[in-house]
């Protein structure tokens, strides 16, 4: 019988075949170990801890020969980080828990203490583990329970094929070829191997948007679907999937037509991919005439691999604060010279301007207590309270490395500042202040810096869409968030999926707040464009056009999408229809007449 689950998607893309269930989480039973039996229980531990080094060694030594290194040529000969280098800095972790004494010490102490064998023993401190890190009030350090989680999960493998070497185990690379993975939970380790075993997808019963194991599944273009719970509980081994892991839905069994429609769409996906890859070299030019800049949105260095497919225009929103996550507590927080060479790279990746904006830290990203908050708590409302632009104003720690950065780096190429989540033009002021400060600095070391180079604002806050004439003096140019934009203006929280049904980009409020921030920045002509979500929307791309939106930057996957929309839009045609659209009062109208603009 058919039958389909909802997850989370978090690497979009169609895959179907027979799923393969990863059983994870091994029975673990505790029994006495006699006195003259404790040496060889403490050895067989030991043996363990070795073979899972071993195993993660030899992971770790095929990813370059899975993914051999591709360098870029840029201006300067600067090779682009691997995607190699980017998954070998997740095992890497890892390889260094198996030498810490919480491994090698506690539970052989522990064994010894209490006479009980190796397994049982490591679950103990596993368990100490777990309460440990649910009493933590920090978000980063709770994270780490999971990688922590994964490596002892590895141990206990271990101890296991050890005693019954004739099972399989799930880190075999046995898992047939075209396989969908469905497992508790997967390591990024696992995820890295993927594509050599063949693997088409992935689901997993827990995770987030941003676990180290999603991040590596987009960075593989593998399709994934993760917080699915319970999913083993409805899926047999050999069951037929599909998986869409755009929109999170698995679909089992599926009768022969709900087949032949996914295969019809996996097909003209693929088809519409290689033929806007044509487009590559084309200009973003609409029927009329008008050439429409195209900007990409990125969030690491290595992006620019993906970026550099699509001709880009140049980087409209380089998301800077992902350089802060997903590090151990060691590594601490990036220096200035960290960020610098993470916008050199970039910079040498792409012929057009670099928009940085400067750390988005706070709210649903929130990262290690190096970073100062107010009484370490964790505010109620942490998207309304100290994030980005006020964050970083608060401690000028965080933020004066990063403009000193900022500006070393516009000597390099052209860049432009963006400051997130700006409400009132005393914040701009500010940033102005602490940039001439620092611009003083610079001076005064000798170190040099583009004196022009532009500080523009996101509009993601409704004080600033409302009064956006007021702010036109304090900025070179604007940025759109819609992402956040219509969160703040709609009271809708933007990770809350109990309300994302309310989540509107066409909502009447939201359209007028764009027609201003427009109309405003044309007026005092300031280049103004879109980098939130609604951009790469190919559902909205002419309703953008037509309110007179000439800057789009979206994800590098929709961008060549969005350029051949722009390819095919008239101008003339779109504007009225935009105008009845801000004329409308109800939202059945409004999405008629968008309908009415995309087929035109
Ligand atoms: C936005 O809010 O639209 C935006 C682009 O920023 P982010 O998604 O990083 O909050
Ligand atoms: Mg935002």
């Amino acid at each position: 019988m058919s039958f389909t689950l909802q997850g989370m998607g978090v690497s979009r893309g169609i895959a179907i075949g027979p799923v393969y269930i990863l059983h994870h989480q091994v029975e673990i039973t505790e029994y006495r170990i006699e006195e003259k039996q404790l040496e060889s229980e403490i050895e067989r531990y030991r043996n363990a801890l070795k073979q899972a080094r071993e195993e993660l060694r030899e992971i770790r030594d095929q990813i370059p020969l899975i993914y051999p290194s591709r360098d870029i040529p840029s201006p300067n000969d600067t090779a682009i980080p691997t995607t190699a280098a980017e998954i070998a800095s997740f095992i890497d972790p890892h390889m260094l828990m198996l030498d810490d004494a919480m491994l090698t010490q506690i539970p052989v102490e522990i064994i010894k203490d209490t006479r009980c064998n190796a397994e049982w023993a490591l679950k103990q401190q596993q368990d100490r583990f777990t309460d440990l890190f649910e009493a933590m009030d920090n978000e980063y350090l709770k994270a780490r329970k999971h990688d922590i989680q994964q490596v002892i999960d590895r141990v206990q493998r271990c101890l296991q094929k050890a005693a019954q070497p004739e099972e399989k185990y799930d880190n075999t690379p046995d898992i047939p070829e075209g396989s969908i993975v469905l497992a508790h939970d997967l390591t990024p380790a696992d995820t890295a191997l993927m594509p050599h075993q063949g693997i088409k997808a992935f689901i997993t019963e827990h995770g987030g948007m941003n676990s180290h194991t999603a991040i590596i599944a987009r960075s593989l273009g593998i399709p994934a679907i993760v917080g699915l719970r319970c999913a083993r509980r409805y899926l047999r081994r050999g069951d037929t999937l599909v998986v869409d892991g755009l929109h999170g839905v698995v679909l089992g069994n599926p009768d022969v037509r709900s087949l032949r429609y996914f295969k019809n769409l996996q097909t003209e996906q693929k088809r519409k991919r290689s033929e806007l890859s044509r487009l590559r070299e084309a200009p973003a030019v609409t029927r009329d005439g008008k050439m429409i800049t195209l900007y990409a949105n990125i969030e690491f260095p290595t992006d620019m691999q993906a970026v550099k497919r699509t001709g880009a225009d140049g980087i409209g929103l380089y998301r800077t604060e992902f350089l802060h996550m997903n590090r151990s507590p060691e590594e601490g927080q990036p220096d200035e010279n960290e960020h610098y060479e993470a916008y050199v790279k970039v910079l040498r990746a792409v012929d057009g301007p670099v928009t940085i904006r400067t750390l988005d830290l706070g709210a649903d990203k929130q990262v290690d207590g190096g970073i100062a908050r107010s009484g370490g708590a964790v505010p109620a409302n942490p998207a309304l309270g100290l994030r980005a632009v006020r964050l970083c104003l608060r401690d000028l720690s965080l933020f004066k490395p990063q403009l000193r950065a900022i500006l070393r780096a516009s000597i390099v190429g052209p860049v432009r500042m963006m400051i997130p989540m700006v409400s009132s033009v005393h914040e701009m002021a500010q940033v102005h202040h602490l940039l001439c400060d620092v611009k003083r600095e610079l001076e005064a070391e000798n170190l040099a810096y583009d004196p022009e180079m532009p500080v523009g604002a996101m509009v993601e806050v409704p004080s600033m869409a409302i009064c956006s004439d007021l702010f036109i003096p304090h900025v070179d140019f604007f940025s759109i968030g819609t992402n956040d934009l219509i969160q703040y203006t709609l009271a809708i929280d933007r990770v809350d999926d109990e309300v994302g049904y309310l989540y509107d980009p066409l909502h009447p409020a939201v359209l007028r707040l764009l027609n201003q921030v427009i109309v405003q920045s044309h007026q005092a002509d300031k280049p103004v464009s879109m980098c939130g979500e609604m951009a790469g929307d190919p559902r909205y791309v002419r309703l953008l056009l037509g309110l007179g939106l000439r800057y789009f930057s979206v994800n590098p996957e929709t961008l060549l999408e969005v350029k051949h929309i722009i390819r095919h839009s008239d101008l003339n045609k779109l504007r009225p229809l935009a105008k009845q659209v801000l004329n409308s009062q109800d939202s059945h109208q409004i999405e008629d007449l968008v309908a009415q603009m995309n087929v035109l």
